[in-house]
C-alpha cells in the first residue's frame, strides 16, 4: 500500500520500476508538470517488450506461426507505434488518421490491418492504394472497396470479419455470420479481384475459451474459402487479451465485499455510495476486472490448448495442421506498464455539507475509459511549496468540468501524511485506454500533453503536433 494516499478500501496498483523511480522524484515530477501542464501523460514503453514476449513464448510452445498487431486506439502516441514496430509487431488501425499516421511513420503496409467499425471511402482508398489489408465488416463495405479497387485496377486484399455463431458467445453488431460471407463471395461478379487473406473476429470480454471457439469456427470457414479458390493465410482473433493492474486478489475481493455492505447514505467508500454496477459483492461489467489471475502468456496457452469438440484437435495443432498464422490485436495488455498520468493539486475545500474535496488541474475524461471508474489508488507526490499547509482528511478528487458529478474517481481516498495545493498525484498504468479513449477538450480546456522517455530524456511525443 502507498503510505501517503490510498483508497478507504485500498486497491494498490502494480508499479513498474520506472514508475517507482519517477514518483520517488518530486523535483522531476514538478519539472514535467511545469514544462507540459497538468495533467501530463508520461510514457516509458520498455514493458511492451516483456508483454510481447510473454505472448510469443506461449505461441512458440505450440510451434504456431504468430503475429501481434498493436490496437492503436488504446493509446494515440506515435512513440507507441515506433516501439510496437521495433518489437516486431504490426498495428491495427481504427480510422483514416490512424492509418495515415502509421504509414507516414514508416510502418510497412503488410504490418497494418484496418479494422475501423465504419470505413469512409477515403480510408478504403488509402488502404487499397497502399496495399494495406482491410478487415471487412459488411457487404456494403465490400461493394465500396471493389468499386474503388476496380477504379485503380488494383488488387483488393481483405480479411472477413466473422460474427461468431455459437450459443456461448453473445450476439454482436460486428461482422457477418460465416454463411452470409460465403454467400456474398459466391454471388460476387466474376472478374472482381478480391483476395481473401484471412478471417478476423474480435470478441467482447476476456474469456479464453470463447477465443478458442472463434478460432475453431474461423478454421472451418477457411476450409470453405480454400475450396472456393482463395488462399487465406491467417486467423486474427482480435484483442481482449487480459492483464492485471493489481497484485492482490485479496484487495480486489475485499473492496467489493465492503462496497456490498455499505449503507445507502454512507459515503465512506464511494461518492453517494455508488455501487459501480456491482450486485451482492460481485463486480459487474460496468468496470474493467482490474485484478485477473490468467493473463497474456498463460491465457494464450489456454486458448491454444483447448479442445473445442470431443475427439477434435487442440486449437494450436489445428492451426499448425492448416498452416494458418494466428494473429491477435492486443491494445490494453500491450500497453500494460507503459504509462502514467501526472496531475497537480489545485485546491482543498469542503462540500457544503462538510465532505472534504481535493481539486486537481484535470478533468474526468483524462483518466477514464468507457467503464464506470478507474479502480486503482493514485500515488501522492509531496511537492507543494513549503508555505502551503498539508491537511489530513480523507477526501474525494474533483475536477475541472462545471458539473456537480465531476468526480475524477468515484472512490474516497485517505491522506494520512496530508495533502496541499501544489502536491502532485500520479494515476498509475493509464497508457491502455485510460488517457485517450474518451478525453475531451470541453470548456476549451486543452488536451493533456504526451511525453515519452527516449532513452536519454523526457521528450514530447509527436502526436500533439498532429492536426486532424
Ligand atoms: C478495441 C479492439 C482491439 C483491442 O482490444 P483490447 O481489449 O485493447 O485488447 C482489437 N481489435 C479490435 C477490432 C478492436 O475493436
Amino acid at each position: 500500500m502507498n503510505e501517503k494516499m490510498y483508497g478507504t478500501a485500498p486497491l494498490t496498483a502494480r508499479l513498474e520500476p520506472w514508475m517507482e523511480e519517477l514518483v520517488g522524484n518530486p523535483t522531476l515530477c514538478k519539472e514535467l508538470i511545469d514544462a507540459h501542464g497538468s495533467p501530463v501523460n508520461v510514457h516509458e514503453y520498455g514493458a511492451m517488450g516483456r508483454n510481447v514476449s510473454e505472448l510469443r513464448t506461449a505461441a512458440v510452445a505450440h510451434q504456431i506461426d504468430f503475429q501481434i498487431y498493436f490496437a492503436r486506439k488504446a493509446n494515440k502516441t506515435l512513440g507507441a507505434i515506433d516501439r510496437a514496430v521495433r518489437e516486431g509487431c504490426g498495428v491495427d488501425v481504427a480510422s483514416l488518421n490512424e492509418l495515415r499516421q502509421c504509414l507516414d511513420r514508416g510502418v510497412p503496409a503488410d504490418r497494418i490491418i484496418v479494422s475501423a467499425a465504419v470505413k469512409p471511402k477515403a480510408l478504403l482508398h488509402l488502404a487499397i492504394t497502399s496495399g494495406v489489408t482491410i478487415s471487412l465488416d459488411n457487404e456494403d463495405e465490400l461493394r465500396d472497396s471493389i468499386a474503388l479497387a476496380d477504379d485503380k485496377g488494383g488488387q483488393l486484399t481483405v480479411a472477413l470479419r466473422l460474427a461468431i455463431d455459437h450459443p456461448a458467445i453473445p450476439p454482436t453488431r460486428f461482422g457477418l455470420p460465416a454463411s452470409r460471407w460465403l454467400q456474398i463471395l459466391s454471388d460476387a461478379e466474376p472478374g472482381s479481384a478480391i483476395e481473401v487473406a484471412g478471417i478476423h473476429f474480435h470478441l467482447n470480454g476476456y474469456d479464453a475459451h470463447a477465443r478458442s471457439l472463434g478460432i475453431h469456427e474461423a478454421l472451418h470457414v477457411i476450409e470453405q474459402l480454400r475450396i472456393m479458390g482463395h488462399e487465406p493465410s491467417f486467423v486474427d482473433m482480435g484483442g481482449g487479451i487480459p492483464m492485471s493492474y493489481l497484485d492482490s486478489a485479496e484487495q480486489w475481493k475485499d473492496f467489493w465485499a465492503r462496497l456490498a455492505l455499505l449503507p445507502d447514505d454512507d459515503e465512506s467508500l464511494t461518492w453517494k455510495s455508488d455501487r459501480l454496477g456491482a450486485s451482492g459483492g460481485i463486480p459487474g461489467s460496468a468496470v474493467y476486472p482490474y485484478y485477473q489471475g490468467l493473463i497474456r502468456g498463460a491465457w494464450l496457452e489456454q486458448v491454444l490448448a483447448y479442445v473445442p469438440e470431443p475427439g477434435s484437435k487442440a486449437i494450436g495443432s489445428a492451426l499448425l495442421d492448416a498452416q494458418i498464422q494466428l494473429r491477435c490485436e492486443p491494445g490494453r495488455s500491450l500497453m500494460d506498464g507503459c504509462g502514467l498520468t501526472l496531475s497537480e493539486v489545485a485546491f482543498k475545500k469542503k462540500r457544503s455539507d462538510g465532505v472534504p474535496l481535493v481539486g486537481l488541474h484535470m478533468n474526468r475524461t483524462q483518466c477514464r475509459s468507457t467503464s464506470a471508474d478507474f479502480l486503482l489508488d493514485p500515488v501522492l507526490v509531496h511537492a507543494a511549496p513549503s508555505n502551503r499547509k498539508r491537511t489530513f482528511d480523507s477526501a474525494f478528487l474533483v475536477g475541472a468540468y462545471c458539473i456537480e458529478e465531476e468526480l475524477l474517481l468515484r472512490r474516497r481516498f485517505e491522506f494520512p501524511a496530508g495533502v496541499a495545493a501544489g502536491d502532485l498525484i500520479a494515476f498509475p498504468n493509464t497508457a491502455g485506454y485510460l488517457m485517450h479513449i474518451v478525453e475531451s477538450a470541453s470548456h476549451q480546456l486543452p488536451l493533456a500533453a504526451n511525453v515519452l522517455w527516449d532513452g536519454y530524456e523526457w521528450v514530447a511525443d509527436d502526436i500533439d503536433q498532429m492536426r486532424l
